[in-house]
């Protein structure tokens, strides 16, 4: 099945969709490998037989290059009212110096959809991805929720004297009560309802923090923790300095459970903990405000050095679009899509960054037959 990029909305049923209330998703597959990866994944989901309505939207560097538009009027609003969820690739592309379409369109989504939690599983599906020593799957299972709205991304602050010996830069952090307390509150929610992979309850929620030098927001972060922690007796509460934390990650993942922290702090920790799984081309994230249109897009960027290759990993997007079907309610298309991917690295069916050596079209190709045809 092929999609062809259309402007603005253009809905595509998928063939394989029976009757019967449909969700919607809109597909933005940006730049660079996000163009090789997210078709990998809708063929996945295809496979899968989830009953939805995909409609793909081709904002990125080439229209942003060919006309000047980022994000078209109305664009956000149009996600919010006519879609379920929003499947991303990556957007950043050399030719666009300033990045401004990657900012406007990324960034614009997460703070104008008000997507405040950044939801990053990260599991280990083989012990030959993890470049640790003696570390087995089960070892590496846990979930980073970074604040998504605030921090050092709102770009709030400014030069002075620029270019000259006297020059200033400030970027403010900033940190909200509401901002706080929502991020805090979703990471106990989703200890509560979520499982390990074996089934086991998850019971410890770790905020994760440098307040021993940023006393301000750190004490704000302290603060929320302590009283909405005080609100889930049966979960404990844990607390880490950042710095620690990254030592610990490489160390022992062991002891890791449910991790919340901020954006900048949880932007760097989950790139490390991507590591543990066996790179940036196994790692999924949704960008989630319950209730609301959703958004989700795996880990890596655009990759501009290996875009184009036929060599990008499609798996961070096939578990993306996973994460995106369970988030929608399709828990027997997401547990096919996760057990073909689990077997596609134990038999070696991927791209060489994961140890195999097929294509990105082959790996995707390969999940979704299995799928098909088990
Ligand atoms: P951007 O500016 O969009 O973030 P980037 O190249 O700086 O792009 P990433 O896209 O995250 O950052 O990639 C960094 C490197 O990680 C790539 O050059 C590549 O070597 C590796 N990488 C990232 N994603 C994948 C993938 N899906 N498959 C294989 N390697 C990947």
């Amino acid at each position: 099945m092929k999609i062809a990029p259309k402007r603005f909305l253009s809905p595509i049923v998928l063939p394989f969709s029976p009757v019967g209330q449909k969700k919607r998703i809109a597909i933005i597959p940006g730049d660079g490998i996000g163009k090789e990866v997210i078709p990998e994944a809708v063929k996945v989901i295809a496979a899968a037989g989830a009953e939805v309505e995909t409609a793909q939207f081709d904002w990125g560097a080439d229209r942003y290059l060919a006309d000047g538009i980022t994000v078209p009027p109305d664009g956000f609003a149009m996600l919010e009212r006519d879609f379920d969820a929003i499947l991303v690739g990556a957007f950043g592309d050399p030719r666009v110096k300033t990045n401004i379409h990657a900012k406007e369109i990324l960034l614009g989504m997460r703070f104008k959809m008000d997507l405040y939690a950044n939801v990053r599983p990260v599991r280990l599906l083989d012990a030959a991805l993890c470049p640790l020593k003696g570390i087995e799957p089960k070892d590496v299972d846990f979930a980073v929720i970074r604040e998504n709205t605030e921090g050092v991304y709102t770009d709030a602050g400014g030069v002075f004297k620029q270019g000259t010996p006297d020059e200033i830069a400030v970027q403010e952090d900033i940190n909200t009560r509401k901002g706080v307390e929502r991020i805090i509150r979703f990471a106990f929610e989703y200890c509560e309802r979520h499982t390990k992979i074996d089934g086991s309850p998850r019971n410890r929620v770790l905020m994760c923090d440098k307040s021993n030098a940023m006393t301000y927001a750190g004490g704000l972060w302290q603060r929320v923790f302590r009283e909405v922690g005080g609100e889930h007796p049966q979960i404990k509460s844990e607390h880490m300095y950042v710095d620690a934390l990254c030592m610990q990650m490489v160390r022992d993942p062991r002891p890791f459970d449910v991790i919340v922290t901020n954006n900048m702090f949880g932007d760097i920790i989950t790139d490390l903990a991507a590591g543990l799984q066996g790179g940036l081309g196994m790692a999924a994230s949704g960008n989630i405000h319950p209730g609301k249109t959703s958004m989700f897009e795996p880990v890596h960027g655009s990759a501009p050095l290996i875009a184009g290759k036929n060599i990008a990993n499609p798996f961070g997007a096939i578990l993306t679009a996973a994460m995106m079907l369970r988030h929608l309610g399709f828990d027997g298309q997401t547990d096919r899509i996760e057990a073909a991917v689990l077997e596609a690295v134990r038999q070696k069916k991927t791209t060489q960054d994961v140890g195999g050596a097929l294509g990105t079209r082959e790996a995707g190709e390969w999940v979704a037959k299995k799928i098909s045809h088990g």
